[in-house]
């Protein structure tokens, strides 16, 4: 078994402490060790400690010498479309000409047109350009992320989309979570009730026959699926064994907060519109809310989701890139970090533990990632910073030194 030992960081942050989502003034405790270290044996970690600690039984461990950086787990994105072809700089130029999200995809651009260069993409294709993708997200430090169809909107696209994306957990070191989003759109020449039929009497039962997602995902908004729709959807994959995961008040409060908590799902996300009463909802029901900032900026609004009072409401709030090629084009969870805390005024701790800890329990996986904790994976990150508050601080700046998933070093 190769071991690791992490010596000597200026900060390694840990996140130790929670078996749960963390809340409220529990999100500011991200477990800071000074001049820290950690032993990592057999793609776990085993110790954490103050350095000293850690260097009297190294063993033959190899050593890396964090002096001056910052040691973090590695970002958990638990919103993003990772697999889609091309891209949209087309509507990049109309919006930034004036034109709104509804009005370019009216004119043939928005999520339809993505959906056509993606039928057209070979598997080949569309595995090579999600290599990419994949490859940023390692670059800006994340080391999980859930990943979401939703680009194909016909049976067979559908599930080549999800194909790809088992066939890239095979072939790159990202760890992928993967989420069936057919309801992403109505496809052409349908009406919502008939996709919806498809959605759930084709696809769900060959998405979960080939167990090609863990999550199921909805986009609830007007012009898409209604509140009744989405729950038609939901509640089918639900009854197939599948969590659930919601685009919900994104562009309107459509009441999609209160479906994601009546429906039972792990998260609810986008939330911009959502109001007191939906909070409320969330929080009884304990779905965790995932705030996406790199869509309201790069949509240029600036109607960001009530962090703040989430926050106080006890939620468990997580935050995640919505990387896609239309609303979101960033693969970079420290851009949402320095959104997160100058836009919706989260502390830059709170960021640090949505976008880890927290976002691990989104994904079911706080057993196994999201904090540097003996047992758990040695899935790191090493920044060029001295103090973990730099990392939204200096902003377009990459700071990423290197990454480890499963204690071996793949950036
Ligand atoms: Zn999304």
């Amino acid at each position: 078994m190769s071991s690791l030992a992490v010596l000597h960081a200026s900060e390694l942050v840990t996140l130790s402490g929670s078996k749960r989502p963390r809340f409220g003034a529990e999100l500011s405790e991200v477990g800071i060790v000074r001049d820290g270290g950690m032993l990592v044996r057999g793609g776990k970690i085993e110790k954490v400690g103050p350095s000293d600690e850690i260097e009297k039984n190294l063993g033959d461990a190899e050593i890396v010498d964090a002096r001056g950086r910052v040691v973090m787990p590695g970002f958990v994105d638990a919103h993003t479309h990772l697999v889609f072809a091309g891209n949209r700089l087309g509507d990049f130029e109309r919006r930034a000409r004036g034109e709104t999200y509804e009005q370019i995809a009216k004119a043939g651009g928005g999520i339809c047109s993505t959906v056509e260069k993606t039928r057209a993409a070979s598997e080949a294709d569309l595995l090579a350009q999600a290599k990419t993708h994949a490859n940023w997200f390692l670059r800006c430090g994340t080391t999980t992320v859930e990943a979401k169809s939703g680009y194909g909107l016909t049976v067979e696209d559908e599930l080549k989309i999800l194909r790809v994306l088992r066939q890239l957990k095979e072939e790159v070191r990202l760890e992928i979570v993967s989420t069936f989003l057919g309801a992403h759109a109505v496809p052409k020449k349908l009406s919502p009730d008939e996709y919806l039929d498809i959605v759930i009497t084709e696809m769900l039962p060959r998405v979960t026959e080939e167990k090609l997602a863990e999550f199921c995902d909805v986009f609830c908004e007007r012009g898409y699926f209604d509140i009744d729709q989405a729950h038609k959807i939901l509640s089918a994959a639900k009854k197939l064994g599948l969590n659930l995961r919601g685009h919900v008040d994104q562009l309107t409060n459509s009441g999609g907060a209160k479906l994601m908590a009546e429906i039972g799902a792990t998260t609810a996300d986008h939330l911009e519109q959502t109001d007191g009463q939906g909070i409320a909802a969330l929080k009884k029901a304990k779905v965790q809310p995932v705030l996406l900032p790199g869509s309201v900026y790069a949509l240029g609004s600036s109607r960001y989701p009530r962090a703040r009072e989430m926050i106080e409401a006890g939620l468990g709030v997580v935050l995640a890139t919505d990387f896609n090629p239309g609303s979101s084009p960033t693969p970079s969870m420290p851009m949402v970090l320095s959104l997160a805390c100058t836009q919706m005024k989260l502390a830059p701790a709170e960021a640090i533990t949505a976008s880890t800890l927290n976002a691990a329990y989104s994904l079911n996986r706080g057993d196994k990632i999201g904090s540097l904790e003996p047992g758990k994976l040695a899935n790191f990150a090493i920044f060029d910073c001295e103090d973990y508050r730099e990392l939204a601080y200096w902003f377009g700046i990459p700071q990423t030194h290197s990454v480890y998933i499963k204690g071996e070093r793949i950036l």
